[in-house]
């Protein structure tokens, strides 16, 4: 049942906050309407009872087990008897700091390492950046300042930072977290009255990591903590790495003087992927899948149609071809194009470049000559009837809109009119080679 209230719970949370505060849980037993959970920290379930207790509960109760309270054990400390943590549950006294140390980091993932990490043209300034940083030896860039789109590695980067430097130098503290984990410690000690304690256990870090940094965008006194601790971890020489999903510039709401300082090491930028990469990726992906999956069968060309089709960012990438192994070894057959269109058409979809009619038109009438004045307009002249029948053709087929709305773009033409083109080009297409090869020149300059 636990595998299942996860997979719901991903989707409900999103799959960021899954794997910062879901995955590291297990339910260990459910007992007269008491769930047990188990928590590798303390502050984990924390957190998790404050902010996810209700969707846990929720979706406990549609898989249909008979749950109305959580309750979280702390697996690391197991001497400690299980703590309730329905909302009425009494506060806390306030860890003491070297205790609070260990909740306060988040889990590393395990699979997050320099090794697991493919590098190529959009990341490898980040990723010898980060190699840099995690070497150690003085301290040049400070801070590291990672950014880029969701989904392009930049936690997989800090990650790894924090374990390399834990391998190479035992001794040193590392801290990992959010900007939001650090938002909500920051809270709870003013609540707890524990602020000292909170900047204490910051100041005597040698390395500290923060991920998603523009969440503390307008929060001030959330800012303001942390640009305490930034400068006095500076001014010790100690490495700071940060990441956010824009430039510092970029970030609204974040103050001037902070952003400032944020720009004063290194500023390096995850770009987008790249087809190389991608395959890349799909490849050293597909390499760990076949441990998991010995003897299942993959066609030639798979890996290279979804490095295409499948650009929006690593994420998803991944998912596919996680759903398409599962997939393919339920059904026990060799993974195939054609299984893989069928398995993944939500994800294909949801991929496709969208192209405008307008789109369609302007390079249609650039690539005939015509002007698109006169391709939109009523002359009926052959020069211009068809390449305009083949601008609604492949309106038909590159874009999601019905024979009405492509006649509306059309200068109010009829649908019936529309239907006629698309007909007309269809024809031809199979009789005529050269028209069937302007066609698809036509369509890969769109889908460029
Ligand atoms: P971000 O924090 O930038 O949103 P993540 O670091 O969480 O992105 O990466 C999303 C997923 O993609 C992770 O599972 C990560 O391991 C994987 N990933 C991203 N870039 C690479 C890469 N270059 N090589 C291998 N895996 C990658
Ligand atoms: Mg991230």
């Amino acid at each position: 049942i636990w595998g299942q209230a996860r997979e719901e719970l991903q989707k409900i949370v999103g799959a960021d906050s899954f794997t910062t505060w879901i995955e590291p849980l297990k339910l260990t037993e459910v007992d007269e309407g008491t769930a047990f959970i188990a928590s590798p920290t303390r502050f984990l379930s924390d957190w998790v009872s404050r902010h996810y207790s209700d969707e846990i509960l929720k979706v406990l109760d549609r898989l249909g087990a008979p749950v109305h309270r959580l309750s979280f054990e702390t697996r690391s400390q197991p001497s400690r008897p299980a703590q309730a943590a329905a909302p009425e549950e009494p506060r806390r006294a306030a860890p003491r700091a070297a205790a609070a140390e260990e909740e306060l980091a988040a889990p590393l993932d395990q699979r997050f390492t320099f090794d697991n990490f493919v590098v190529g043209k959009p990341n490898e300034l980040a990723h010898a950046a980060a190699r840099r940083v995690a070497e150690g030896g003085p301290v040049t860039f400070n801070p590291l300042f990672l950014y880029g789109g969701v989904g392009l590695g930049k936690t997989h980067l800090m990650h790894a930072i924090a374990r390399e430097t834990q391998l190479r130098q035992p001794d040193a503290r590392v801290l990992y977290l959010s900007a939001e984990q650090f938002m909500y410690r920051f809270v709870q000690a003013l609540r707890d009255r524990t602020v000292m304690d909170f900047k204490e256990l910051f100041r005597t870090v040698s390395v500290l990591m923060v991920d998603d940094v523009q969440f503390i965008a307008g929060k001030d006194s959330t800012q303001e903590e942390f640009f305490h601790t930034f400068n006095t971890l500076v001014d010790q020489g100690k490495q700071i790495v940060i990441s956010a999903d824009r430039a510092p510039g970029e970030i609204k709401d974040m103050e001037e003087r902070i952003k400032s300082r944020l720009q004063c090491g290194l500023v390096v930028d995850l770009h987008p992927t790249d087809y190389e990469l991608r395959l890349g990726i799909l490849q050293s992906k597909t390499d760990s899948f076949r441990v998991q999956y010995p003897g299942l069968q993959l066609a030639p060309g798979v890996l290279e149609f979804l490095a295409h089709r499948i650009t929006s960012n690593v994420r998803v990438l991944e998912g596919a071809l996680q759903r398409l192994f599962a997939f393919a070894s339920l059904m026990g057959r060799e993974i195939t194009l054609d299984m893989t269109q069928e398995c993944l058409a939500d994800i294909l979809r949801a991929n496709d470049r969208k192209v405008s009619i307008e789109e369609i038109q302007r390079k249609v009438a650039e690539h005939y000559n015509v002007r698109l004045s006169d391709l939109i307009g009523p002359k009926r002249v052959r020069t211009v009837a068809r390449p305009r029948q083949i601008a609604m053709y492949l309106a038909k087929q590159m874009t999601s809109r019905s024979l009405p709305e492509i006649g509306r773009r059309f200068g109010g033409r009829d649908h019936t009119t529309i239907m006629h083109g698309v007909k007309k080009i269809e024809e031809l297409r199979s009789a005529d080679r050269s028209l069937a090869e302007d066609i698809d020149l036509l369509r890969r300059l769109l889908e460029a």
